[in-house]
């Protein structure tokens, strides 16, 4: 080989800049001026003046670094750069700018800028790439304004119909339907538009890590291997509601404390797992009469477990289940539960997560293999294509919260990965 090809080999396999982190902060910044809480954490529920502002400013961006934009009908953005054969299936990136209220400013925009900077790169240094690339903002991916996560990525991925928009409403009453219509968008058209027309050839999305797994671990950077999937229940126990202090501890049928011991099973359960990683919540809990001198006669409680194993999942319930009927007898109280969903993890793409892994070792950034707790648009993504995930760290492992915080540094060591990665993948045949 001569020293002529290895050059342009060279030239196509890995970039000649580094990501700017001036860059990155800079857009960081001045997004977070479309804020309904300013000085209180950053709130932008999705839709409102505020995102519709907000994506304005990302719009402008992707144009002014030369990206072609284009939106559908849930208000997805697609920033493309345009590759030498725009027949093959794309490669995207891109994350969501919508936030919890009173959340914080990295959370999903880390990753919708890391994309940007990233294609950015790619463009200015002129490296060849086969494959489209786009960066995408996904819309609403908090579930907090209507009571369903991952809207955009939901639809793209062909679970979002034209009767759920109409059936989810915030609780103002406004459904997500006419949420939609005011904000410009046809959401008539819905069915026929989704789920995505495009194939795609493989996903790869920048987040934050919303745990402190990195942060201990002093590495800038985390490669996904799974995101974990929520299994909901709603667990409602029926007791006999008396008087707090005419009925003795032995003759008690008290819903609470049965409650409570059915969350400190679940616990118990998730701490014994074997799982490589298993999480067991119980973040709702509504007692009848909830009264200070009357012992519950019904409580109704939530239940969340993750994991990235769904056998792992279903050995955990199996347990559960039979601890229950166990408390149900012992404590003479009726316990009924209800599967609201039971969805199964995404695994992330091996080739991908050797890609980043091989694309570190070049760039000389530490890496780990790291699962991902939470659901992010990657997840819904993983329905039509093969997805990937790069982690940050997280301050503290503080996420939703004012609090949350991203070295720009990091965010940048984080985008060099994923620039790289993209690149390859798009000149993948
Ligand atoms: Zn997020």
């Amino acid at each position: 080989m001569s020293l002529f090809n290895i050059c342009i080999l060279k030239e196509v396999d890995s970039l000649d800049q580094k990501a700017s982190a001036k860059n990155l902060e800079k857009w960081i910044e001045e997004l977070d001026q479309f804020n309904q809480t300013p000085g209180n954490g950053t709130t932008r529920p999705v839709y409102t003046k505020e995102d519709m502002e907000a994506r304005r400013y990302v719009r402008d961006l992707m144009s002014s670094v030369g990206l072609e934009v284009t939106e559908d009908n849930a208000g997805n953005l697609f920033g493309v750069l345009p590759g030498e054969d725009p027949s093959l299936d794309p490669v995207w990136t891109g994350s969501h700018i919508d936030t919890v209220p009173n959340g914080g400013k990295y959370d999903g925009i880390a990753g919708v800028f890391a994309g940007i900077e990233a294609l950015r790169m790619i463009k200015e240094s002129g490296a060849p790439h086969k494959r489209n690339l786009s960066v995408n903002v996904y819309s609403g991916e908090e579930m907090s304004r209507f009571g369903v996560c991952c809207i955009g990525s939901r639809a793209i991925s062909g679970r979002l119909h034209l009767e759920d928009l109409k059936a989810h409403s915030e609780p103002s009453g406004k459904s997500l339907y006419e949420a939609l219509k005011d904000a410009g968008y046809q959401p008539d058209s819905f069915d026929q538009e989704f789920p995505c027309k495009t194939p795609v050839y493989a996903s790869l999305e920048l987040h934050i890590e919303q745990n402190d797994v990195l942060e201990k671990a002093e590495l800038p950077v985390g490669i996904v291997t799974g995101i974990c999937a929520p299994t909901n229940l709603v667990v409602e126990v029926f007791g006999v509601q008396s008087h707090a202090g005419g009925t003795s501890m032995t003759a008690r049928r008290d819903a609470y404390m049965a409650a409570a011991e059915i969350s400190l099973l679940l616990e118990r359960l998730a701490l014994e797992s074997d799982s490589m990683y298993i999480t067991g919540t119980v973040g709702e809990m509504a007692l009848e009469p909830n009264a200070a001198n009357v012992i519950p006669g019904h409580v109704t409680f939530s239940v969340d477990i993750r994991s990235v194993a769904l056998e792992d999942k279903d050995a955990l319930l199996e347990k559960f289940f039979s601890g229950i009927k166990e408390i149900e007898e012992r404590r003479k109280v009726r316990v009924t539960t209800e599967m609201m969903n039971h969805d199964k993890a995404v695994i992330c793409d091996k080739h991908i997560v050797e890609l980043a892994r091989e694309v570190a070792t070049d760039l000389d950034i530490p890496v780990m293999d790291i699962v991902s707790g939470p659901y992010h648009d990657s997840l819904m993504l993983g329905d039509i294509t093969n997805v990937g995930m790069i982690f940050v760290p997280s301050k503290d492992g503080i996420s939703h919260n004012k609090a949350e915080w991203t070295s720009i540094e990091d965010i940048a060591r984080g985008t060099d990965i994923l620039a790289n990665t993209l690149l390859k993948l798009a000149n993948e045949a």
